[in-house]
């Protein structure tokens, strides 16, 4: 027994000492302590060991030899120097394109998850949801009208562009001023406020939100705000505020896509003629595409490489990626032509530019700032990327929700609404899951920007999951809707989002790229404690400065990666039990204990990824890849947790915690499985797997039974479908396509008990249901309904003949591409076995 206490005691000390960083003498003192006290212990006759002398020996000298590396000389010679001299050359190179993406924006909660020690008061400082008095009335008010006043099926299929009535409402109301400064006449409002805008609008129309979205993200507005001179935002910020200036901001180009640095587009510092007078300026060509608002654009922000051969500037020939503001109406810019994004109506389209002359105070912040187009750019990304697409995916998410529980609820097939059956159960289940999460982390993020803050990798992160999890729920919503999702017409909820998938897939960072390249292997170098900085010593041209850099955050690494596997080891083998948890954190204790588990086990394989495969990482993709999923479930369950919490622990919501911190958690460790599997340094997986795995796959995901109970919660009309769907555009007027749905939702429901007396009727021939008879009159004269029933239920079967109607036109109607809004199949006023001859 008094072995069994000792070597127990033993590994206990040096877990502890492993997870609390010691330093190597402490390392070197504990294991002389063990050694004498088991010496100790043999004398007294409280231990028995046969081959103790052999352990012994080892024991001194382990203690010895850590003790002798500690020594400084020994330690730079025989540690250090081997370290960075094997590391000098795996290590990836940071180009200075890449340094100023690394550089720009913020670190903040992925550094926590990054950590292995997530520091939970970070996490619970991030403010809930709040708007301002006059962000709320906003929000309720212009937005909640211009939702009425959008007509989507107009802008997608009619005209292919936004009416001139709509752009004149946002215009008006302030819509494309809400990043700009109150100061510089804008909205000067929050990003969570922006966010939430956003979102609202676009569940009314997805090509629409477009020309609000643009303008308050990456582009002119936020660019002259941040960095302009003052003379541009005292003539531009007024103006593009109230949409006297439509801007559009060009990168892009035909030869330089996700590889926007590389661009061929170029500007020569030069003298020319600019109103009548000789002035130094910039003489450009360029070619751009895919420009969301160019062809209304008045204002081109446009960026290009600039060159000053005869060095006007005195910064030497290449200056660098220079941003200039250009009005479209200047001589030699061609602008107007559109493309045609995924078929949808919003502006988009081409530019170029032959030989166009402009002046040198054009350029965004003036001369002092050509060269920085690059670090600007990047500034503004992560706060941009953080706000927009995660606001429409989420809302996507929730709107694409709210229309299939009310569909899956008034559609029946086999005498059962659809979504009582399990096979349709399963998209829903996911489709909730999906909109909690993302709403609880498009809110979280949000609340990081209006903080201040620009999380450079976690908008990333966002951005694709986001969209990759929009592209999911449209597709389970157009699976629940069978042939109504997929015909289109004025009547149709689904099309507008699918056809925008592609579009919100692509922009701000083609997903492929951004989940494989730039979430890990830029968010490893970003978001670890050391590695930046073990890179940049690393760098130094000069080889002492460098390795000193090197040496000082060696002991910090290599301690944190001890740390880390015996952190890892010790949680798994626990089951999470002694993990950390935010203080008074109820019924969810055991995810947060989860969580810091989990990250416990990322930070260790994190770590070892950008060490080992160094700048391989760039081209192991797929391994990224997966590193960025398991990263991205970290950041879900987080946000998952948070909300709850933010929202008062609602008790009907825990469940559905459960559910998504149960998935999140399985789909992190089959992330983390197929990096390890597929590990490109065998011997590294081995080591791994055991400290990760301990005890084998151990997640599994939430149960069938689990979604059913949040389905069955959601298709009822009430609080927790409300939380579900928070902060879209909801209605329930039955003459709008989406009120109509919540409206007849609610009969269904009312009417429950008196349509099984009538299906009861049906099914044992009582009553005949045929498109020839009216059959709720005949179940009124046959007594199996009263009066008040069988007027109820005739309402509702005219209001379930509108839901289900599909639009159909004619030939020619389609062949112009004019088709006026056809009346509906089945009008409220007649019955249905009418309406439908
Ligand atoms: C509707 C729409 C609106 C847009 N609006 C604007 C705008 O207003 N202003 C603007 O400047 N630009 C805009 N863009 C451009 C958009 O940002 C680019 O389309 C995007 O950067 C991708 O470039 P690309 O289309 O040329 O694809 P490519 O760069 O050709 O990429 C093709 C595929 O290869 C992948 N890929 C590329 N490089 C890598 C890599 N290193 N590792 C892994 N995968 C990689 C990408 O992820 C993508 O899946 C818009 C695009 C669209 C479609």
């Amino acid at each position: 027994m008094s072995e069994v206490f000792f070597a127990l005691v033993s590994i206990l000390a040096l877990f502890a000492l492993a997870m609390n960083r010691a330093s190597l003498r402490a390392w070197a003192l504990a294991v002389a302590i063990f050694t004498l006290g088991a010496q100790m212990g043999l004398a007294q006759g409280d231990l028995h060991w046969p081959v103790f002398p052999l352990w012994s020996l080892l024991g001194w000298f382990v203690a010895g030899l850590l003790f002798v590396t500690s020594l400084p000389e020994i330690k730079r010679n025989y540690i250090v120097l081997p370290a960075y001299r094997a590391l000098k050359d795996a290590m990836p190179t940071i180009s200075e394109t890449e340094r100023e993406a690394l550089e720009a924006g913020t670190i903040g909660w992925d550094a926590e998850l990054f950590s292995g020690t997530p520091d939970w008061e970070k996490l619970r400082r991030i403010a809930p949801i709040s708007l301002t008095a006059e962000e709320r009335a906003f929000l309720d008010g212009p937005t909640t009208e211009l939702c009425k006043k959008l007509d989507d099926w107009r802008i997608r299929h009619e005209l292919h562009d936004i009416p001139d009535d709509i752009w004149r409402f946002v215009c008006d109301r302030g819509f494309l001023g809400m990043l700009i400064s109150k100061e510089h006449g804008g909205l000067g409002f929050s990003a969570q406020a922006q966010s939430l805008v956003l979102g609202k609008i676009s569940t009314r129309s997805s090509a629409g939100v477009t020309i609000v979205m643009v303008p308050n993200s990456l582009g002119p507005g936020e660019l002259i705000e941040k960095y302009g001179t003052e003379a541009q935002k005292a003539h531009f910020l007024p103006r593009l505020a109230r949409g006297e200036e439509i801007p559009c901001f060009a990168l892009t180009g035909p030869f330089s896509g996700s590889d926007a640095a590389s661009m061929r587009d170029i500007g020569y510092v030069t003298r020319g003629q600019h109103e009548g007078k000789e002035t130094l300026g910039i003489r450009l060509d360029w070619d751009k595409r895919y420009i969301t608002l160019a062809p209304k654009a008045t204002l081109l922000g446009l960026a290009f490489r600039l060159f000053d051969p005869e060095n006007h500037l005195g910064r030497g020939e290449d200056v660098g990626i220079t941003l200039a503001l250009i009005p479209t109406n200047h001589q030699g810019v061609e602008i107007g032509r559109r493309h045609l994004p995924g078929g949808t109506g919003f502006p988009n389209g081409p530019t170029q530019g032959r030989d166009v002359f402009v002046p040198l105070d054009w350029v965004i912040g003036g001369p002092e700032r050509a060269g920085q187009g690059w670090r600007m750019l990047m500034n503004c990304l992560a706060a941009g990327r953080s706000v927009s697409l995660p606001a429409t995916s989420a809302a996507a998410a929730k709107g694409l929700l709210r229309t299939s529980t009310a569909y899956a609820r008034i559609r029946k097939q086999f005498n059962l609404p659809i979504g009582f059956m399990e096979g349709v159960e399963e998209p829903l289940a996911r489709m909730i899951e999906t909109a909690y999460a993302l709403e609880a982390a498009r809110a979280l993020t949000a609340s990081m920007v209006s903080a201040g803050e620009k999380p450079a990798v976690i908008s990333a992160l966002l951005k694709y999951v986001s969209t990759e999890r929009m592209r999911q729920s449209v597709n389970d919503a157009l699976d629940i809707h069978g042939g109504k999702g997929v015909c289109d017409g004025p009547s149709n909820t689904l099309q507008g989002a699918y056809q925008m998938v592609p579009v919100t897939i692509t922009v701000e960072g083609a997903n492929i790229l951004t989940r494989t390249l730039i979430t890990f292997a830029q968010g490893a170098l970003r978001s670890h404690p050391y590695l930046f900085t073990e890179i940049e010593a690393l760098q130094e041209q000069d080889r002492a400065r460098s390795i000193e850099r090197f040496a000082q955050t060696f002991d910090g690494h290599v301690a944190f990666t001890v740390s880390n596997a015996a952190g890892a080891l010790f949680h798994n083998l626990t089951f999470g039990v002694f993990a950390s948890a935010p203080p008074n954190a109820g019924d969810t204790r055991r995810w947060w204990r989860e969580l810091a588990r989990a990250s416990r086990s990322f930070a260790l394989v994190a770590d070892a990824t950008v060490a080992l495969l160094g700048g391989r990482l760039k081209v192991k993709q797929k391994v990224a890849g997966r590193m960025a999923d398991a990263l991205a479930e970290l950041y879900l369950l987080s946000a998952v947790l948070k909300r709850f919490d933010d929202d008062g622990r609602v008790k009907e919501d825990f469940k559905l915690v459960e559910y998504c911190a149960r998935n999140c958690l399985h789909r992190f460790e089959q992330a983390l499985l197929g990096t390890l599997r597929n590990f490109p340094v065998r011997w590294a997986a081995w080591l791994m797997m055991p400290l990760v795995f301990p005890l084998g796959l151990r997640r599994r995901p939430a149960k069938d039974d689990a979604g059913k109970e949040i389905v069955r919660a959601a298709l009822e009309p009430g609080a927790f479908r409300d939380r579900l769907t928070r902060e879209i555009f909801i209605s329930d007027d039955p003459k709008d396509r989406v009120g109509l749905l919540d409206y007849t939702l609610a009969k269904v429901v009312a009417c429950e008990d008196a349509d099984k007396k009538l299906e009861r009727a049906i099914r044992t021939g009582e009553v005949r249901r045929f498109y020839d008879r009216d059959w709720i009159a005949e179940a009124q004269h046959k007594g199996v309904l009263s009066e008040t029933e069988a007027r109820d239920l005739a309402e509702l079967r005219d209001l379930v003949a509108r839901v289900i109607a599909v639009d159909d036109f004619s030939a020619s109607e389609l062949a112009r591409g004019q088709a006026p809004a056809p009346p509906p199949k089945n009008d409220a006023s007649k019955p249905e076995h009418i309406a439908a001859e």
